[in-house]
């Protein structure tokens, strides 16, 4: 089964909610689809969203990547020449992870269509495990939004919540007071500060929680992406455990931060790895630690979900929090097959690769024939 060749596509989802962010308010979920084509008709399917201020990667950037630099080492390859194709695509350019993360996420895809498996089974997971449960996230907004966007996500089954924080320390915190106070004592609450904060007012904000008697899961990134120093002085000050999101891409990165004690926590995402390949190794890398995960996701739509899916129940060992609620945000999901997305619960099956069967309203972009 040989490359021949990639196609792309848009794929646009209306969110049920518009999604704020200390950094950004977004309507829809837009993926750039990436489709690639092989001599023996099976086609492999990947999807990014363009992050510009997380990964610097946007669709058109993804798309110049691909077509130029990446595409014209790939074609002809075979994809049981797995780890001959993963080298070419990590090492063809630096940077440029989401795009790295889509082809990676497409030739998986095509890696388990060649042995008529689905992806979690060949990366070692399986069993009767292929369920997990996701978080949903709260959208920073006005208190009371945001203790009824709680409340009814409590009602729709969701017994995590992952608060997004980070405009103000003050309003932060009584916005988290405000929750905890409106939901039942047995929801989780993780609080996503996406850099919000400075690592004083994180150590000041988690033992005040701590001492009202506020029991969180995690703070998510509270500081600069690069301010590991900032990292480590809470972390060493506060009970409430620390998780590295934007300061955690590349698996030296999680060494750096795990070996220096600068979080607890390491929040995998594909399109900060690069893909399945380094998700991997950084899995594998924490659990030497005996250092939990999360994986995550962007705010992205089902195929690329899927992917992330598919790795946590390979690595449910040692990737016990699940934070894959991109999907479940939008009004519809136009992938058919596969993993299905119903509100907290996903499930996959046994189709093979992502198990991916159709999907509605692609909008084609171009083509390299
Ligand atoms: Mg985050």
């Amino acid at each position: 089964m040989k490359i021949t060749n990639v196609r792309f596509a848009k794929l646009v989802v209306p969110l049920i909610t518009p999604f704020k962010t200390a950094m950004r308010t977004v309507e829809n979920i837009e993926d750039l689809v990436v489709i690639i084509e092989t001599d023996a008709g099976q086609v492999g399917y990947g999807s990014a969203p363009a992050t510009p201020v997380i990964t610097g990667d946007t669709h058109g950037s993804i798309i110049a990547a691909i077509e130029t630099i990446m595409l014209p080492k790939l074609r002809g390859m075979d994809i049981e020449n797995l780890n001959g194709i993963i080298d070419v695509i990590q090492y063809a350019m630096v940077n440029n992870s989401s795009a790295k993360a889509v082809l990676e996420l497409a030739i998986y895809d095509l890696w388990g269509k060649l042995y008529n498996a689905p992806l979690y089974k060949l990366l070692g997971g399986g069993g009767d495990k292929a369920t997990l449960k996701t978080d949903i996230t709260i959208s920073v907004d006005d208190i009371d939004k945001m203790v009824s966007d709680s409340v009814k996500a409590v009602d729709d089954g969701f017994n995590i919540l992952k608060i997004k924080i980070g405009t103000d320390i003050k309003e932060d915190i009584e916005r988290v007071k405000a929750i905890h106070q409106a939901v039942d004592n047995t929801v989780l609450l993780r609080l996503d500060v996406n850099q919000g904060w400075s690592a004083k007012q994180t150590v000041y904000a988690a033992n005040h929680f701590e001492n009202i008697g506020i029991q969180l899961e995690l703070i998510e990134q509270p500081v600069s992406a690069d301010d590991i120093a900032g990292l480590k002085y809470i972390t060493e000050r506060v009970h409430t455990p620390i998780m590295a999101d934007e300061s955690a891409f590349s698996p030296k990165q999680v060494i750096d931060l795990i070996t220096s004690q600068s979080v607890d926590i390491i929040n995998i995402k594909l399109m900060k790895t690069g893909g399945i390949s380094n998700a991997i190794r950084i899995a594998d890398i924490a659990k030497i630690y005996q250092v939990q995960c999360m994986i995550g996701c962007m705010l992205e739509g089902s195929i690329g979900v899927s992917a992330a899916a598919h790795l946590a129940v390979a690595k449910a060992d040692v990737i016990t929090k699940i934070d894959l609620d991109g999907p479940a945000l939008g009004k519809f999901d136009p992938v058919a097959g596969g993993v299905s997305f119903n509100k907290s619960i996903i499930q996959l099956n046994n189709s093979p690769g992502l198990g991916i069967a159709s999907i509605n309203g692609l909008i084609e972009l171009s083509s390299s024939n």
